[in-house]
């Protein structure tokens, strides 16, 4: 288990990579890489769509109208930012807000999935579209998924996938604001459940080359195969 030191060096080292990006078009028309912000310790983590134009500039994730919603809504379950970490599926903005592309998606997706892997949350709430699809793998949209739960392996951790509708849609379709609003109020309850039973770990097993002419002594009179020998698959 990695202490919130370590785990908040590892991510600002990710910064450090994520800041000199030019993985994708995106690098030529930023202000700034929004690597994302919070407690590298979280249980909880959010992850929206892209930096508008006040992320772009100020460097940090939802400082805009819906960053004030996502705040609010976090205050109405007793939480803050200071509780959470919030990060976005691109780290660069989109000129004029446009959707991310496939090719952005695919270059910065690994800046994520490396977020994730260092947080280790119990629960990551999507979003939106975009983020929904990409921790799902899959093309099913917000609107039939959002506040239901489930189970899902990240790289390779079991976490509580929460797919929401995201903040800046909702600031403007008041029912879509109640449904976010009645969504948020089950987080606590999906944060107590604690993380979900983790997938065994994979033992990494190095290759073992054989050595044909060596003579076999034998085994010695008082020999005993170790127990793990054979799961390990070594002999
Ligand atoms: N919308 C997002 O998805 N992310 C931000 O950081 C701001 C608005």
């Amino acid at each position: 288990m990695r202490s919130a030191a370590e785990r908040r060096e590892l991510l600002k080292a990710v910064y450090e990579e994520a800041r000199g990006c030019v993985r994708c078009p995106l690098h030529q028309t930023r202000t700034n890489v929004v690597f994302g912000s919070g407690n590298a310790n979280a249980d909880l983590m959010f992850i929206g769509e892209a930096p508008g134009a006040n992320e772009d500039l100020q460097g940090l994730p939802f400082v805009g109208q819906a960053g004030k919603l996502l705040d609010k809504l976090l205050g109405e379950i007793g939480m803050q930012r200071s509780d959470v970490f919030i990060a976005n599926t691109l780290k660069c903005r989109p000129p004029d807000n446009r959707d991310p592309q496939p090719n952005e998606i695919a270059a910065c997706e690994d800046y994520l999935f490396r977020q994730v892997a260092l947080i280790e949350p119990t629960v990551i709430c999507t979003l939106g579209n975009f983020s929904t699809k990409l921790l799902r793998g899959d093309s099913t949209g917000i609107s039939r998924l959002h506040g239901q739960a489930e189970e899902r392996i990240i790289g390779t951790r079991a976490v509580r996938l929460y797919p929401l509708y995201h903040p800046a849609a909702a600031l403007y379709t008041p029912s879509m604001l109640e449904t976010l609003r009645g969504d948020f109020q089950r987080i606590p309850e999906l944060l107590a459940q604690g993380p979900p039973r983790q997938p065994p770990e994979v033992v990494e097993v190095p290759e073992i080359e054989t050595v044909p002419d060596l003579p076999d002594p034998g085994p010695p009179a008082d020999a005993q195969e170790p127990e793990h020998a054979l799961q390990l698959g070594l002999f």
